[in-house]
């Protein structure tokens, strides 16, 4: 009785009168079977749910009748529904975004497994999926449901996104050059060669065109093998007064041009964990776009601090500032507020990508302060040296 009740560890005893031995064996042998298969069942059943839970993918099951019967926690998610609002409702009426119920409909009514990639807008964003969808059908033809199963690709195609951008954007920036140097040197070619003041002019924009051409491709080359993986620094310990001297140095020529001074404050012995080559550059391309974007004349001020074991090296400029809303945008690769004053300062668009890499690298972290018409603060936080 108990057997039959589901309780598969009971066992016949030996001694009650009347029962055969042959048949208390045959039933205790036939309990024991009844067990192992039940705990056998039991351990496939978690498994399964176990792996329905975690597969890294949305899983939705849609019973015999169109009724939702099954929705992991990473579909929930993806849809952003809760399970109460889709198990034993018809698959139209769940609130599910639409274009997957048009997948649905088409799997039933095609009858044969559907591959797309679609967008759901939910609450908390917007995603791309790629959506795998089939009929279940038992062996003999008969119709059990369907099954869905979604990836969320949305980083994929982000990813996708960005990549074409940067193509696009190298080849408009190569083509700018290059077809000013095209055209003038048709223009020599066609007879202006004659003219020796024309000759000289032309070729100075030829000359600069193909300056501007190099340091493009240079500042590619540079960001390429800094997003390289597997790129490393050559870190040691650098006295950040002997950097930022440097780095004044070697942007002195275009400071002298515009009249312009900068001012820096540091303690001597201020030292920090980095590659003195890459921080250089850092301050470098800083110290270009101050002079860059500010009127000739005015200053610009450079200072280092130490807080909980970071440095913070700020360059401060009475510039034009950065309007709020363009900030975020700054670190991304070709991006510039004014492209036609960028052009004319000689920059490529890569320098705050290659500077927000270079920090990244030292474990550090870059912030922008900005207002218009009154000047722009960045500061690069890299962690000190351990002496
Ligand atoms: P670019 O070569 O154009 O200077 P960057 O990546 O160095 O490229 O800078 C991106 C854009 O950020 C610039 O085009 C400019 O619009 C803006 N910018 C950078 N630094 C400053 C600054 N100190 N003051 C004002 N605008 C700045």
């Amino acid at each position: 009785m108990e057997l039959a009740k589901g309780n598969y560890s009971a066992r016949a005893g030996w001694t009650a009168p009347g029962i055969q031995l042959g048949l208390v064996t045959a039933v205790n042998a036939l309990a024991r079977n009844l067990q192992e298969m039940e705990s056998i069942r039991e351990t496939e059943a978690e498994r399964l749910e176990t792996l329905i839970a975690n597969m890294g993918s949305g899983l939705l099951m849609i019973g015999r009748n169109s009724e939702i019967s099954m929705a992991n926690s990473f579909f929930l998610n993806q849809v952003g529904q809760k399970e109460d609002g889709l198990i034993g409702n018809p698959y139209k009426a769940a609130g599910l975004p639409e274009a997957l119920v048009t997948l649905i409909d088409t799997v039933s009514v095609r009858e044969k497994p559907v591959t797309e990639q679609i967008d759901i807008g939910t609450d908390t964003g917007n995603l791309t999926v790629a959506v795998y969808s089939a009929p279940v059908i038992d062996k003999h033809g008969g119709w059990l449901g369907i099954v869905v199963v979604m990836h969320d690709i949305s980083e994929l195609i982000r990813l996708e996104r960005v990549r074409k951008d940067f193509v696009a954007n190298v080849s408009h920036e190569l083509r700018t050059p290059v077809t000013s140097i095209r055209g003038f040197s048709e223009t020599l070619m066609d007879g202006a060669i004659k003219d020796e003041e024309a000759t000289m002019q032309f070729l100075e924009i030829i000359h600069g065109e193909s300056e501007r051409l190099e340091m493009l491709i240079e500042d590619l080359l540079d960001l390429s093998k800094i997003e390289k993986e597997g790129y490393t620094l050559r870190l040691k310990t650098v006295n950040v007064q002997d950097v930022i001297e440097r780095s004044i140095h070697s942007v002195s020529g275009r400071l002298k041009n515009r009249e312009m001074s900068i001012q820096s404050d540091c303690p001597p012995e201020l030292s920090v964990k980095a590659d003195p080559e890459r921080l250089v550059q850092v301050l470098v391309n800083l110290l270009s776009n101050a002079i860059s974007y500010s009127k000739p004349g005015t200053p610009i001020k450079v200072t280092a601090t130490a807080t909980e074991g970071m440095a913070s090296i700020s360059v401060t400029d009475r510039g034009i500032g950065i309007p709020a809303d363009e900030l975020p945008r700054l670190f991304e690769r070709f991006y510039r507020v004014d492209r036609a004053r960028s052009r004319d300062s000689g920059g490529t668009g890569l320098g705050l990508s290659i500077v927000k890499h270079l920090v990244d690298l030292h474990s550090g972290t870059i912030s922008v302060e900005s207002e218009p018409g009154i000047g722009t603060t960045f500061t690069v936080h890299i962690p000190l040296s351990d002496v």
